[in-house]
């Protein structure tokens, strides 16, 4: 990458659409703009006002007309990407959209690579790693929830966390390097409990992030929630009325369902990955046998299990064994079938009818209910990137062994437990970007589509 060079790309998708935009940014944008846009106030790119629209018709070089547009310059710093920036805004005609693009290329622009723009953005100092990391996040976000994550961590939360914490450890080793400097000196007491005390603050907190992992992975990639029992129980029928639509084949015959079906959904706001499986019996066909296979194996991975049962038949013993064999409160029991009367009968189970519509209320109340139980939605830092993870899973690994010299003796080990915390800080500061090299942002932003 060059710095000075001037990028340009579409930034909207591809496909028609009532209006398309290319960004053009870099120290050339608003010479180039002015080569093939001319307004209707006949002002020049840098005559005109930062972050007003202007609007004018896109020219060829034999002057021929080739689209109306609107024009949106943001001058440096004060753009996304914190260089000269105009915006494009045209009709979403694609082959418009290239042919304008392509004129703005042989004027000396570059494509933009993947991610480009919001690497720019990073290295201006515009945002951080996290903030830009949060940026692919909201685009692909499919649930209001991982939005929501998204949009904090755009806003600095997740940053801030770090930062603070980051903060503190600079604090911790300032101290600690005092104490190797006057090491010849007598140093009150107090000095290495308030370093240990700092330091054990600065833990809880790694740890607390650590702690929103399994939650926050759940609400941007989904939670999965397999419905299980017995063949005929009505697995089908209640996977195709959460849904809203007939997704699997129901049927009074056995074993119909031979695979497990897997279809994404949203509760309120809650990404749900929804599973029909095949129904738990006995049996000696074999594609029943391998479909009950992948039964067991969807239960492995579920986050969330709903177990139905025909309530109007006698209970199988074995369902109440399996049943007390789920992980407690991540199952949800229905007794189905009511409407031809009921027989079975287990604990803190609930009675519906699939052929009565407002069970399907009840049945997604109840799950909603399960999932808000099993998930802290105060914190507005859950973590989402694995890099994230793994960076402070390594952050939480130099600081064990920074505990166990604590053990042996702070003041002789002050040197040693510096160096640790070097790492630590050098550690944290990938997170953010305060550190970086070229591969890491390359792992980064080449995850990013052109435009972004
Ligand atoms: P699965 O094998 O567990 O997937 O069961 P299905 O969803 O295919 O349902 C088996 C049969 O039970 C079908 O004929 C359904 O229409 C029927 N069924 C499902 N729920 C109910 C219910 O609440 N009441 C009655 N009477 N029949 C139901």
């Amino acid at each position: 990458m060059n710095d000075c060079d001037t990028i340009a790309a579409i930034i909207t998708p591809s496909g028609d659409g009532g209006v398309g935009i290319i960004r053009i940014s870099g120290p050339r944008a608003f010479i180039i703009t002015d080569q093939i846009f001319k307004s209707y106030d006949r002002l020049s790119s840098n005559n005109r006002e930062h972050g007003r629209f202007n609007y004018g018709k896109i020219i060829n070089s034999n002057n021929e007309v080739i689209d109306h547009a609107i024009v949106l310059i943001m001058r440096k710093p004060h753009s996304f990407t914190g260089d000269n920036t105009s915006e494009i805004q045209m009709h979403g005609s694609i082959i418009v959209l290239k042919e304008v693009l392509s004129m703005i290329l042989n004027l000396g622009a570059r494509l933009a690579e993947n991610g480009e723009f919001s690497k720019r953005a990073f290295i201006n100092g515009k945002i951080d790693l996290t903030q830009a990391e949060a940026i692919c996040d909201l685009i692909s976000a499919k649930s209001k929830r991982a939005a929501q994550i998204a949009v904090n961590q755009l806003e600095g939360f997740l940053s801030n966390e770090i930062n603070h914490i980051y903060n503190l450890f600079l604090e911790i080793t300032a101290n600690l390097e005092t104490t190797i400097d006057f090491i010849e000196d007598e140093l009150p007491d107090d000095v290495f409990t308030g370093i240990q005390k700092k330091f054990f603050e600065c833990e809880k907190k790694l740890i607390n992030l650590i702690e929103t992992w399994d939650e926050g992975k759940m609400l941007r990639d989904g939670l999965t929630v397999s419905i299980l029992g017995k063949p005929n129980a009505g697995k089908s029928t209640l996977f195709n009325v959460l849904l809203g639509f007939d997704r699997a084949i129901v049927s009074e015959l056995k074993g119909t369902t031979r695979d497990t079906i897997e279809e994404r959904y949203i509760l309120n706001g809650y990404p749900i990955k929804l599973v029909d499986t095949a129904g738990l019996r006995d049996t000696d066909c074999l594609i029943e046998v391998e479909g009950i296979k992948r039964t067991e194996k969807a239960l492995e991975k579920s986050d969330f299990i709903i177990y139905i049962i025909d309530a109007s038949i006698n209970i199988d013993p074995a369902e109440i064994t399996r049943i007390n064999n789920f992980p407690p409160n991540k199952y949800l029991v229905l007794l189905n079938k009511i409407d031809k009367g009921k027989i079975a009968n287990i604990e803190n189970s609930i009675d519906i009818s699939l052929l009565d519509d407002k069970c399907c209320q009840i049945v997604k109340d109840e799950l909603r209910k399960l999932i808000e139980k099993n998930l802290n939605l105060n914190f507005s830092n859950a973590l989402v990137s694995e890099r994230h993870k793994n960076l402070l899973e390594q952050a939480i690994k130099e600081l064990n062994q920074v505990k166990n010299l604590f053990s042996l003796n702070i003041e002789s080990q002050a040197v040693i437990i510096c160096n640790h915390m070097a790492t630590i800080l050098n550690i944290l500061g990938q997170i953010t970007g305060k550190v970086y090299h070229d591969e890491l942002l390359e792992n980064i932003f080449s995850r990013f589509c052109i435009g972004k």
